[in-house]
């Protein structure tokens, strides 16, 4: 037993790959579907948070439009995507619309994690998603995305969400109940790993490059998203979803893989804003805000007395004391022009000075590491 324990999650990404929800005729296994939807409107009714990203667009378009999947180009593909997301989302809502749940599309592509102004305003809008109690349905913006840029799979791309939003769980629902030693299709002595602590290249030549049919990740983007997410400090599972009502049957202890997190997803967000290499400028705040900060409080413009350097919203700032030490470092919600203008002001007026109504912080507490320099 590996110990999972949907209760214990939090905020919980899911992760279903097309394989799992395009039936062989090329439409979406309602029946299927509807049990997941019921897998998550418990976790809901139990006050958890949960954001699906689903695979799906392509195989779907690519069944309406007539077109063949293996020898399609990139062109064609990003059209079945843009036919197919339509009827994915749609799935989704009327999954969750019997259980009175409200779903949300939401389509990144990788500059929105990748890039840190972006990061802010995805973060923001999903984190206003789940305090409404909507459960967002993302996907990788295919229409737009090129060969290049692309994520490539949805199970980075889940990592890549679970990172956003801090999440401290993240379900990758696959055709197989885990990792093997081998591959089981193959080796009758490949042994099932329960839990993983730390990703070696021994676990990634574990997980081999097999790939199911339909959805284009296997095992081994798997062990890679699963490294991205513990390393964001989220607790990952693979899992099958080739049974009705996945989550609920892994809380009965179905078989699954368990990677377990580095630290929790605060700790390491912290850890990466402390070890910033550049920072593109400097805040400069009062003794309240330094007392404030030191409380675990963000930083809100009333105890910003100026700044220097060019920085942009998204960029890494230090915040200094009066005396000049560094006491914070953080993510701007404000680029310098902007954080100089509404220096000293309280948060409600931030509109009447910027002539919009941004961020009511300057410095986000999540966003930001307090050194402890004190003595
Ligand atoms: N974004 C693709 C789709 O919705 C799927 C990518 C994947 O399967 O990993 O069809």
């Amino acid at each position: 037993m590996s110990g999972f324990d949907s209760g214990d999650i939090r905020r919980l990404v899911v992760k279903v790959g097309s394989s799992l929800l395009i039936g062989a005729d090329g439409a979406v296994d309602v029946d299927w579907l509807a049990g997941l939807a019921d897998d998550i409107a418990g976790l809901v009714s139990r006050e958890r948070q949960v954001l699906v990203v689903s695979s799906g667009a392509i195989a779907l378009g690519s069944a309406v439009l007539g077109i063949n999947k293996r020898r399609a180009r990139l062109e064609d593909l990003q059209a079945a995507a843009a036919a197919g997301q339509v009827r994915l989302a749609q799935a989704w809502q009327s999954a969750l619309d019997a259980h009175g749940i409200i779903t949300a599309q939401v389509l990144l592509t990788p500059g929105d994690t990748e890039d840190r102004r972006r990061f802010l305003n995805a973060r923001a809008t999903l984190e206003r998603l789940l305090a409404r109690g909507v459960v967002p349905v993302v996907n990788e913006n295919d229409t737009v995305a090129t060969e290049e840029i692309r994520y490539g799979d949805n199970d980075r791309l889940a990592a890549r969400v679970a990172q956003l939003v801090m999440a401290d769980g993240l379900l990758l629902l696959s055709d197989v109940d885990g990792l093997y030693s081998a591959d089981p299709g193959t080796d009758a002595e490949a042994r099932h790993i329960p839990v993983v602590r730390g990703i070696s290249e021994e676990t990634l030549a574990m997980a081999g490059e097999t790939r199911s049919d339909i959805g284009s990740g296997g095992m081994r983007t798997k062990v890679l998203a699963a490294r991205i997410a513990t390393h964001a400090g989220c607790t990952t599972v693979v899992a099958s979803g080739k049974v009705c009502r996945p989550i609920t049957k892994l809380d009965a202890g179905a078989r699954c893989t368990l990677f377990r997190p580095e630290g929790s997803p605060a700790a390491a967000r912290k850890q990466w804003l402390a070890g910033a290499l550049s920072v593109a400028g400097r805040l400069h705040v009062d003794d309240g805000a330094v007392r404030a900060l030191r409380e675990g409080r963000s930083l809100l413009p009333v105890g910003v007395v100026g700044a220097d350097g060019e920085f942009r919203r998204g960029d890494v700032v230090s915040v200094h004391a009066a005396d000049g030490r560094e006491v914070a470092r953080g993510l701007a919600e404000y680029g310098r022009d902007e954080a100089e203008a509404i220096a000293g002001c309280r948060s409600e007026d931030i509109e009447a000075r910027l002539g919009y109504r941004g961020s009511p912080v300057v410095l986000h507490r999540d966003d930001m590491v307090v050194f402890d320099n004190d003595g």
